[in-house]
């Protein structure tokens, strides 16, 4: 589509602008431009069909399937939006006077007690405002517990090879060096690889379970006792929390802490690089440690790690995961997770003896295929596929992650999906699969039907060309 810039004619226009109603004062010349300003010039009629269309570029949930594994892209209800919306959520300041907030505090103090009864934890703090942001608080407290024991030789972080990047990000930022371990040929945490790497220099161990190929690992008592019997503490990445809701709890796994993803298991919108919200729980021993103010009614310890954003985290954002979980109330999540459970499985059994799916038995929410023989027997690679959906209007799935299986594509359809929307999805798989064999051309010829074909991705992300040049 053309930019504005090139849409634009000499003296069109529609400025309507209201008469001043000021005096008018003459700028000092120093601070006039010199350059002729390029403002785009088009009709009123011309500028609101170029956003509309620039509108409909844009692919979210309400566009359609949307399986992209590990973010959990389920329906974000529109009730979520309306209780946010409330005047009294939303005309309020963070710097007024506690007295004048109570509604709004206490709305935080319920989420807090709501996430801790699904998790398990002691204690939760809404302030992160992402997964990733989560976990480095999480690890910050895992730091401040084995200092205020002097224990200072404990200075590593164990993750396994399946791991999310994040994780090994969030550890070395926090200051601890990460050992990696590899994992087993099914997918799970080798215990023996986890016995010789644990140790009295083991700070913690982080780990998502499900695990990222959508894999719950049933050695996961073992797995933290390993841990604990070494002096460490065991962290939770709950970005897969969506299968176990009101099934199973981090904190009966062994877990010490844990962060959420409000964006993914609990309905807020992803944010398109707006607020989200990664709350982080823990048990008593971490409490003093967790990022201060705290909604209480006893004075704040000084042992805080301090804070990890501005007030009180994305207050508006835990409205809505608030507002989720009393809709579906304990019985509708985990009827939830027990539907996202069931389209995975019903959509990984359709869709294996075409695309291999290298893990087997049922699987959790999430479901990893692999097209490394298809490439070696066609050249069609994970990325050729994701492309080709992109012109039936379905956002690709998961691509190349996670790393340990070869030409990977991860799917997780959520438990919003109707039956028939993953009918209609699976018969476009396999019909692909089939064009892979016969006419993999037109795959490399993929996508035709959208604004931008295949770019250059590695220029794209290096320098992208962001200003129109006159
Ligand atoms: C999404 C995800 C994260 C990071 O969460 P963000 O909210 O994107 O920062 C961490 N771990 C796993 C397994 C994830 O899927």
């Amino acid at each position: 589509m053309e930019l504005i810039f090139e849409k634009s004619k000499d003296k069109r226009g529609c400025d309507i602008l209201p008469s001043c109603d000021v005096p008018v004062v003459e700028p000092d010349g120093k601070y006039l431009r010199r350059k002729e300003l390029h403002l785009p010039r088009m009709s009123e009629t011309d500028i609101s069909r170029h956003y509309t269309e620039l509108a409909g570029c844009t692919y979210g949930i309400n566009n359609g399937f949307y399986p992209l594994g590990s973010c959990t892209m389920k329906y974000n209800p529109k009730v979520n939006e309306e209780t946010a919306n409330l005047p009294g959520f939303l005309n309020i300041h963070p710097l007024q006077t506690a007295h004048t907030v109570q509604g709004c505090l206490e709305v935080m103090k319920l989420a807090e007690e709501y996430l801790c009864e699904i998790t398990g934890m002691d204690y939760m703090s809404l302030q992160p405002a992402a997964g990733a942001h989560g976990e480095f608080t999480g690890l910050k407290l895992i730091r401040a517990y084995h200092r205020d024991r002097k224990d200072d030789k404990r200075t590593k972080i164990i993750v396994p090879d399946s791991a999310h990047g994040t994780n090994p990000a969030s550890a070395a930022m926090a200051g601890f060096s990460v050992i990696n371990i590899p994992s087993t040929k099914e997918g799970y945490v080798d215990l023996e690889e986890l016995r010789k790497a644990a140790g009295e220099d083991t700070a913690g161990f982080m780990l998502t379970n499900p695990n990222t190929v959508g894999l719950f690992d049933r050695n996961i008592l073992e797995i933290t006792k390993i841990i604990h019997d070494a002096g460490g503490l065991a962290y939770y990445d709950g970005a897969n929390l969506n299968p176990i809701m009101g099934i199973a709890r981090p904190a009966d796994m062994g877990f010490d802490v844990v962060h959420l993803n409000l964006h993914k298991t609990f309905s807020t919108p992803h944010g398109g690089g707006g607020p989200g919200s990664g709350p982080v729980g823990c048990r008593a021993i971490l409490e003093k440690y967790l990022p201060a103010p705290r909604i209480q009614k006893k004075e704040e310890t000084n042992e805080s790690i301090g804070r990890v954003k501005e007030f009180y985290g994305n207050f508006l954002v835990v409205v809505k995961a608030l507002t989720y979980i009393l809709t579906l109330g304990g019985d509708g999540l985990k009827k939830a997770s027990e539907n996202a459970v069931l389209n995975a499985n019903y959509m990984m059994n359709q869709l294996k003896n075409t695309y291999p799916v290298p893990f087997e038995g049922p699987c959790m929410h999430e479901f990893v295929m692999s097209l490394e023989e298809l490439k070696k027997e066609t050249g069609i690679s994970a990325l050729d596929i994701a492309k080709v959906l992109l012109d039936y209007g379905i956002h690709p799935p998961t691509m190349y992650f996670p790393l340990i299986v070869h030409e990977a594509l991860m799917l997780e359809p959520t438990e919003t999906e109707s039956r028939e929307t993953m009918d209609r999805v699976i018969a476009i798989f396999k019909k692909v699969y089939e064009e892979a064999q016969t006419n993999p051309q037109g795959l490399w010829d993929s996508p035709k039907n959208t604004p931008v074909g295949r770019p250059d991705e590695v220029t794209a992300a290096r320098n992208p060309i962001l200003r129109y040049t006159f």
